[in-house]
Order: structure tokens, then sequence, then C-alpha cells
């Protein structure tokens, strides 16, 4: 018999929600051991970053540098080009700011979420998620999944980020995490983020399948998909990109270290804005001589893509091209030739990838995206 006092609703949701988390949930590699550093690795490659992105990535970073001091020791461009394919390279910029910050202070991972917090790169959500799951305090860690079960699950209106709707949803996440004696707070925002990611989904939640559906207001009055309401998001901005593919007689590809933030320090082909796919080659050239101070011949147009960096919507031409003068060096010292097979020990981002694989000088293998893509230079066998 239990030894505690009768259960309120909100302690009975809790139990519920707790209890499904234990059977269903998923086998993720940082769920294994709730080792601190492995949390805090997973937390900030999980932020604006889906699970299936993460995992292969995820692994071969923590084998790279599995504690916070081997990080510490790692140039930016070394943890920048483990961190390729994630996108938002900042998050990689702070981690290891971070962990620097801890080697010269010759301090061990900070156990409470408050002093987290001090750290670059971890705000309120991710330094709960540390605390919680890592060292077992009662810390609320509210992400945009558990935001949206609990304005699904409570019908609370407002926008997201504004300020009574975040203080509605950290009321209703405090009141949870206290209702059963604050007991297991890692696995409680566990759970309630699985829900979130696997059956309280953003357009079509599954509430046939949903274990807390009893408890559901928003369910009950068949307002599911109302909550939580989207504020205006910023605009979209659409691009055309020609991007030039130039190798040297070592079949080496040219690349350009970029010098602006968010890109800053990643390498990118030549590159030049165009208005239409019939002007994209014109452009290149005119373009790449007053960016990059090279003449290039474009020679062969490969099949577009679509690529997107944050609300920027960019359709790229990519092209073979030959470079006619003067070798990278001049006008813009940060060019360099890089074999393909040498593309993982450089910070870059995607759209190369794609650009090189569109003029078949990659091709894609199946099962783990960290290694889809395979160098096929001309000097291989
Ligand atoms: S019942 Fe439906 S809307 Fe409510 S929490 Fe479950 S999945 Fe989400």
């Amino acid at each position: 018999m239990s030894d505690l006092p009768p259960a309120s609703p909100f302690r009975l949701l809790r139990r519920t929600l707790l209890g499904w988390f234990r059977k269903n949930r998923r086998p993720l590699p940082f769920r294994e051991s709730p080792d601190a550093w492995r949390v805090w690795v997973s937390e900030v490659m999980l932020q604006q970053t889906r699970v299936e992105a993460v995992l292969p990535r995820y692994e071969d970073f923590v084998a790279r540098f599995p504690d916070p001091g081997t990080l510490a020791e790692a140039s930016e461009d070394e943890v920048l080009a483990a961190w390729a394919g994630l996108g938002y390279y900042g998050r990689a910029r702070a981690l290891h700011r971070a962990v620097r910050q801890l080697a010269a202070e010759g301090r061990a991972i900070p156990r409470s979420a408050e002093s987290l917090r001090r750290l670059p790169g971890i705000g309120d959500y991710t330094a709960a998620a540390i605390a919680s799951i890592a060292f077992g305090e009662p810390a609320v860690a509210v992400d945009g999944n558990a935001r949206r079960v609990l304005s699904r699950l409570f019908m609370v209106e407002g926008f997201r980020g504004r300020t009574p709707f975040e203080g509605r949803i950290r009321e209703l996440a405090e009141r949870l995490m206290e209702a059963d004696g604050a007991r297991n707070p890692g696995d409680w925002n566990q759970a309630l983020m699985e829900l979130g990611a696997t059956v309280c989904t953003p357009a079509v939640p599954r509430c046939g399948r949903c274990p807390v559906r009893e408890f559901c207001w928003s369910r009950v009055a068949g307002r599911q998909t109302e909550f939580p309401e989207r504020p205006p998001g910023p605009p979209t901005v659409s691009v055309r990109l020609a991007v030039a593919v130039v190798r040297d007689g070592e079949g080496r590809i040219l690349v350009f270290r970029r010098g602006e933030s968010p890109m800053r320090g990643l390498y990118e082909l030549p590159c030049g804005e165009c208005r239409s796919d019939e002007a994209a080659a014109a452009a290149l050239v005119r373009e790449t001589t007053s960016r990059y101070g090279i003449h290039l011949q474009p020679a062969r147009e490969a099949a577009g893509f679509r690529h997107t960096v944050m609300n920027r919507r960019i359709a790229v031409v990519p092209f073979e091209a030959d470079l006619v003068s003067p070798a990278p060096g001049g006008t813009a010292p940060e060019g360099r030739f890089v074999h393909p097979r040498d593309l993982d020990r450089i910070p870059s981002g995607s759209m190369l990838r794609k650009a090189l694989e569109r003029v078949g000088l990659t091709r894609r293998t199946p099962g783990n995206p960290a290694r889809r893509l395979l160098v096929s230079a001309p000097d291989d066998p």
C-alpha cells in the first residue's frame, strides 16, 4: 500500500505519464547513463534540431571529445568540423567557450541549474535539463515539446514567448514537478518532452494513444490543434544562388572561409546571388570576381536543389567551373584547395556537400547520415 496521501489530479497525471514513459521511452544513447557531459552535449545538439539528425553526430562527437577537458583543448576548427551537418554553429562555439571557461577555472561541470546558467550557451531550459537528469535537481525544463503538451492539457491561451503564456506554462510545470514530492525530476522532465515528441505532435496529436487523454482539457473540448497559438514568424526570404565547384589538377576543390555570422568560420564554395537560372552563369562570374578576387569560367550546369538556412529559402544552381585567374590568396586570402576526402576535417555546411553530390563528386550511402557522403575523387580507385 502506498505511504502517500490520496492522489490529487496533478499527482495522478504525473504518475500516469511517468509510468508510460518508463515503458515507452525511446532507447536514445544519451539516456543510457545520466553522465553530465553526455547530457550536456545532447541537450545542446537537440536545440532546434531533430533527434534523427542528432543521433549520428552525437556518437562521433562524444567519442572524439569524451569529456569537457578534451573539447577545451581542441581548436575551434576541430570543433566546427565535428559539428558539421548540425547547423546553428553558434551552439558549438558557445559549448567550446563554456568548457574552456571551466578548464581555465579548474572546475568540473556545475551541479545546479543556477550555476550552469552562468556558462556560455546554457539557458534556463538546458540548465534545468542537465541539473535534473544528471544531478536529480527538481528544476523544471520546458522545451517546445513540453510547452505544447502543457498548453493542450490545460488549454493555455496566448502566444509562445509572451509573458502571460510563458508564466502560466511555468506555473503548471512547477506544480506538476512538485505534485509527487518532486520525485524523479529527470524522468519527469523527459516524460513530458517525450510525450510531445512522439504522441502530442504539432500537426496531428495522437490522442487515441495518449496516456493522459483523460486529463486533457483541449481533447475534451475538441480543440487540441488550437494550442499553442502561433505568433507570426519572420517573413520567408527567397534567394537564388549560383555556386561553383572548381577543381585543380589534383582533384582538390576550391573553398573559401566565411567571415560573417551566423556561418562565420565555415568553408563554402565560391558563389553569388542571381535573379534567374538563365542569369546564373553570368552572375557567378561577376560575383565571384568582386567577392573573392577570382575569375571563373562556368563549364557545366548540374541539377539544382533547395536549401534552407533559418528563414532563407535558397534555390541553388551548381556549376562545374574552371579557375581562369588568379589563384586564391590574393583578394580573398581565406581561399584554399581541399581534397574531397578531407572535407570532414574542415568546418563546412551541408550546402557544400549537396553541391558536390549534384556534380557527381560524392554519392550517398544508406544508413548513417553522418557518413553518407562517400568521396569518389579522380585519384581514388
Ligand atoms: S490527449 Fe491529445 S492533445 Fe491532449 S495531451 Fe494527449 S495527445 Fe496531446
